[in-house]
C-alpha cells in the first residue's frame, strides 16, 4: 500500500484522518513516526496558505505524498476571530483549554452566538502536484464547556441543529458533520485515483 504523510503534530487530527481516510488505499504516517523534523512556521495570511506551508514542508522533508490541514473557528460576534489565529488565540504555547476559556470570556453573553469551523486541506502528490479542498460546519458557541470527546474547541461548539457540543458526539457523528470530515471526503476521490494509478 502506498504511504502518505499526515503533516501535523496534533494527535487529535492524526486520529481523525486515520478514520476519515481508512478506505483511501493509503497507509497514513505521522511526521514523528517517520523521524521528520517537522516544525514549519505557519505565517501565511490565510488557512490555504498555512495548509500549503505545512504540506510543502513535509513534502520537502520526505519526497512523499502529503496531506496537511489548517483549520479554525470563526465567531460572528467577534468579527470572525479567532479564525486563522485559533491555535494561538490565548498566546504562544496556549493550551486548548486556555483558548476555550479566552473565547468564552471574549464572547461573554453576546447574541447571536453563531460560528463555524473551517478546514482547508492541502494534498501534494509525490510528483509535487498540489490540490486544495475545503470543508465548513456551521453552528454556535455554547455558554459553557460540555463533553470530553474530540479536541480543541469541540467542547464549546454546537453544530447547527444539534443540542450537543461536538465533544458530546461520538467519533463517527463528528466525522460525518465536521469541517475536516467534509474536506477529507472531497479529497477521497483524488486519493483513491492516485492509489490506483500511482505516477
Ligand atoms: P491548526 O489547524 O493546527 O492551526 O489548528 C487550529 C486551531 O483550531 C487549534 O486550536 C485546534 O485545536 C482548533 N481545531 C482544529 N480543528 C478542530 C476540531 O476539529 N475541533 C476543535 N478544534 C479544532
Amino acid at each position: 500500500m502506498p504511504e502518505i504523510v499526515i503533516a501535523t503534530n496534533n494527535a487529535g487530527k492524526i486520529g481523525e484522518f486515520q478514520r476519515l481516510l481508512a478506505g483511501s488505499g493509503w497507509r497514513m504516517r505521522s511526521p514523528a513516526e517517520l523521524g521528520l523534523d517537522f516544525n514549519p512556521v505557519e505565517d501565511g495570511v490565510g488557512y490555504a496558505e498555512n495548509a500549503l506551508i505545512k504540506a510543502r514542508s513535509a513534502h520537502e522533508l520526505s519526497s512523499m505524498a502529503v496531506l496537511a490541514d489548517d483549520s479554525g473557528i470563526e465567531v460572528d460576534a467577534l468579527g470572525g476571530e479567532p479564525g486563522v489565529h485559533s491555535a494561538r488565540y490565548a498566546g504562544e504555547g496556549a493550551s486548548d483549554s486556555d483558548n476555550r476559556a479566552k473565547l468564552l470570556s471574549a464572547i461573554g453573553a453576546a447574541a447571536p452566538r453563531t460560528a463555524r469551523f473551517r478546514c482547508l486541506l492541502a494534498l501534494i502528490e509525490p510528483s509535487g502536484r498540489e490540490h486544495i479542498f475545503e470543508g465548513v460546519v456551521e453552528g454556535s458557541i455554547a455558554r459553557a464547556e460540555r463533553g470530553s470527546n474530540g479536541f480543541g474547541y469541540d467542547p464549546i461548539f454546537e453544530p447547527e441543529g444539534m443540542d450537543r457540543t461536538m465533544a458530546e458526539l461520538d467519533a463517527s457523528l463528528k466525522d460525518e458533520l465536521s469541517h475536516r470530515g467534509r474536506a477529507a471526503r472531497a479529497a477521497l476521490w483524488v486519493l483513491r485515483e492516485l492509489a490506483a494509478h500511482p505516477i
